[in-house]
């Protein structure tokens, strides 16, 4: 199981941007002589996915969902790895628990989640090249439930290739971004405060869930929860602009990320996420920098694992790219990875009398979250949710408070040397 499929019932912040985005439902005239139990209306008005399920071989797989309703679908394949993604309007997933995470002919495990307000979307891993043979959505008659299907055929990587470039360059002509996430627009700066603005950025979310702990926590959801502890801690000080890349549980690109940091000025970008390792007794927090060469083999692991985020939430590669590939000013770079530096010393210094950390706990990656070339970035992995005491640490609100406080200090400390060395 390398990603585990775990919805989350949605938030009603999350379901507030639906109204204008969610696709209506077409109501067929029977709907109304169905018993209103077996369709709830939500909230939101977002269709309800109640189980999904595999059948079929290595040469014909079909995948089924059952819904409250029709919804309309967007389905495509991309390569490396390969999968298969079913974009549709908001969707409320009540899955029974491990939906997704055992395989059947050609899916090895899918998975399903938030991808942008307004939008949802399941990700089906392939074992290998396969082309879409027929998706259609059943309408529910006779007290049963709409059927969204997908059959997938075994096909060769020439024939999925071409599949795969014809839809791309769909896209671009159309300028219809699918396989981009909509992100709403970036909090205009406050010009009047004079205040740094810092960019705390909660990993992973919506249909991207991070890593999951021994006794069931969700990175996802341990990040967010205590991004906004971290955000409260800084505001309080009232010496900083604290914006947040998300505050909810909505996926968001790792390009999306660097973006909303330069798009905000940000003088400071603290990334936040909790890791997990086959091993059980490894514990302790770390604070990464971006490197070209991994500091050593855990976080040449550790930047593989995040930054797939991309690919888990079915992205293509292309789109993950674009914003970072305008990596002109090495000067700049080079002068911002020496604050980056700086500031993971200063805060490993200060976490070290707060909280337990690893071995050489300053380590570095190419991570990409990490790579605007003109705002100090670093990336917090808060401690291992593999193991036992971490993972029950993490939730405790005096854990979070300790660390909040270890890192505003050293927040603190960045800023005042910075004022200190500025040239004029
Ligand atoms: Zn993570």
């Amino acid at each position: 199981m390398r990603w585990p499929a775990i919805a989350k019932a949605l938030t009603l912040a999350g379901l507030a941007a639906t109204a204008a985005g969610a696709v209506p439902a077409r109501a067929a005239p029977e709907d109304k002589a169905a018993p209103a139990a077996t369709a709830p209306a939500t909230e939101a008005g977002a269709a309800v996915a109640t189980d999904a399920r595999l059948a079929g071989d290595k040469a014909r797989t079909r995948f089924v969902v059952d819904l409250d309703r029709s919804v309309d679908i967007a389905v495509f394949a991309l390569a490396d790895p390969y999968r298969v993604i079913v974009d549709v309007p908001q969707i409320e997933f009540r899955m029974p628990p491990g939906s997704g995470e055992e395989g059947k002919g050609l899916v090895s495990a899918f998975r399903y989640g938030t991808f942008a307000p307004g939008r949802s979307r399941i990700v089906l891993d392939a074992t290998g090249p396969v082309a879409i043979d027929k998706s259609f959505v059943l309408p529910p008659i006779e007290g049963q439930p709409a059927r969204l299907v997908v059959d997938l055929v075994e096909t060769s990587r020439p024939r999925f290739l071409a599949a795969e470039a014809e839809y791309l360059a769909n896209l671009k002509r159309s300028g219809n971004a699918l396989a981009k996430a909509d992100r709403p627009p970036v909090a205009a700066v406050d010009t009047d405060t004079n205040k740094p603005v810092v960019v705390i950025d909660p990993g992973h979310g919506g249909i991207d869930s991070g890593t999951v702990g021994v006794a069931g926590s969700i990175e996802k959801v341990v990040v967010l929860e205590f991004g906004r502890v971290l955000k409260a801690a800084l505001e309080k000080t009232g010496a900083y602009r604290v914006l947040m890349t998300r505050d909810d549980d909505t996926f968001v690109a790792l390009g999306d990320r660097v973006k909303f940091a330069r798009d905000n000025h940000a003088a400071l970008f603290v990334s936040i996420h909790a890791d997990s390792l086959s091993d059980d007794d490894f514990r302790g927090a770390t604070v990464y920098t971006v490197g070209d060469k991994p500091s050593d083999d855990e976080a040449a692991a550790l930047a593989e694992k995040e930054n797939r985020a991309d690919i888990v939430a079915g992205l293509a590669m292309e789109d993950a790219e674009g914003d970072v590939a305008d990596i002109l000013f090495e000067l700049t770079e080079r002068e911002t990875r020496v604050f980056s530096v700086g500031f993971a010393r200063n805060l490993v210094g200060e976490l070290k009398s707060a909280i337990k950390l690893v071995h050489n706990p300053h380590r570095s990656a190419g991570l990409r979250v990490l790579r605007a070339p003109d705002v100090p970035s670093v990336l917090v992995e808060l401690g291992y949710l593999s193991n036992v005491q971490d993972e029950k640490l993490m939730a405790t609100p005096e854990w979070r408070e300790r660390t909040a406080t270890a890192i505003v200090e050293a927040i603190g400390g960045f800023f005042s040397r910075r004022v200190a060395q500025a040239p004029d």
